[in-house]
This record gives C-alpha cells, structure tokens and sequence, in this order.
C-alpha cells in the first residue's frame, strides 16, 4: 500500500500539470480584448434621474458625510416647487476608493456606482468630474423608484396654509 501511495503522489502533479496545460486559457488579453463587466459592477459614480426625469439627488449632503476621504462637495438649491436639487455636485475620482459607502447613504439611490471603470487620465484633475459629467439620463440600477413619489415635495405654502394642516401655535399664548 505504501509503495501504491508513493507512485500515485508522484504521478499526480504531473497529471494535473499535463490535464491544465492542455486547458483553454482564461487570460484575457486587456485592453484589447474585453470583457463586458457584471451589470451591477462598481466602479465610478452617477447620479441618477427618477422615471419623470427628474434628478433625484436632493442635496441632502449624506453621501459626503459618509465619505471616508471626501472627495464628494455640492451645493444645496431649491426650485419653485420647494423640490430640493443640488445648484453643483462635484467629486474627485483622484481620491475616490470605490468603497460605495456614498451609494448606501443615498435616501434617493440617486447616486450609484456604474461599471465603468476604465476612465484613467494623465492629469489628476481630469477626475474632477462636476454634476453635468455624472448625471445620467435613467434610473441606474433602480429604475422605477422615485423618492418624491414616497417623501412629496417639501412645504412652500406658509405654516398653515396646507390642507389638513393646523396653523403654527402662538406661542405669546403659553405665556403666564
Ligand atoms: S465610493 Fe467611497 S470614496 Fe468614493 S465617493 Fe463614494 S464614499 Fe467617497
Ligand atoms: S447623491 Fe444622494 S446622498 Fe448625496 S446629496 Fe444627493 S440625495 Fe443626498
């Protein structure tokens, strides 16, 4: 038996050498030949539009808070209609780790993370992208869900002058 064990473990490695080299390689010549990558790769950042078109970022700043180095800076508006926007969004993929933590802390899944991940450049502020670089015109991976739908838009009308709303409280009245 110890002389069976002894040929079978030096004839074995040879076997799986011969058995891989006779295998179709795996090796993709990059950046020739590509492979598509997994829809829901991650790779850079977008910001995402609900199904009205609207964009769904509300400039709530939580994905820059989440940020661990940063890298996400933008500027809070308000349209008309009281529906919050961000008037610039900027983030800077020079610093970026990928690590989705802006895409989790997103209430809107406005910003999400897109395969695309071949966009090297030779000067780093070349990955300075503002919001007209990443603004798409669908859902990203979340198509029909709309925050506005769920939330509503915030109140233009002076306390009191919505329906179903109490007037604000006089607060001269609690006075002794
Ligand atoms: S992926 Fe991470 S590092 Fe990059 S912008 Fe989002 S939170 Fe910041
Ligand atoms: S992308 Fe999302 S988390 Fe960031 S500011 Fe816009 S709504 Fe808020």
């Amino acid at each position: 038996m110890t002389l069976f064990r002894d040929i079978k473990g030096t004839v074995q490695p040879f076997w799986i050498t011969l058995r891989t080299m006779l295998r179709k390689p795996v090796t993709v010549q990059y950046p020739e030949e590509q492979r598509p990558p997994a829809e829901r790769a991650r790779a850079r950042m977008i910001l995402t539009r609900d199904p009205d078109g609207g964009e769904r970022c509300v400039a709530c700043h939580l994905c820059s808070a989440a940020c661990p180095v940063d890298c996400i800076s933008m500027q809070a508006a308000e349209a008309p209609d009281g529906r919050r926007y961000a008037a610039w969004f900027r983030i800077n993929f020079a610093r970026c780790i990928f690590c989705g933590l802006c895409a989790e802390a997103c209430p809107t899944l406005a910003i999400q993370m897109s395969p695309e991940f071949a966009f090297c450049k030779d000067d780093p502020l070349d990955l300075v992208y503002e919001k007209q670089d990443l603004l798409v015109d669908h859902g990203g991976k979340n198509r029909d869900y709309n925050f506005y739908r769920h939330a509503g838009i915030g109140v233009v009308n002076p306390r009191g002058g919505n329906d179903d709303e109490y007037g604000p409280v006089d607060v001269k009245s609690n006075l002794p």
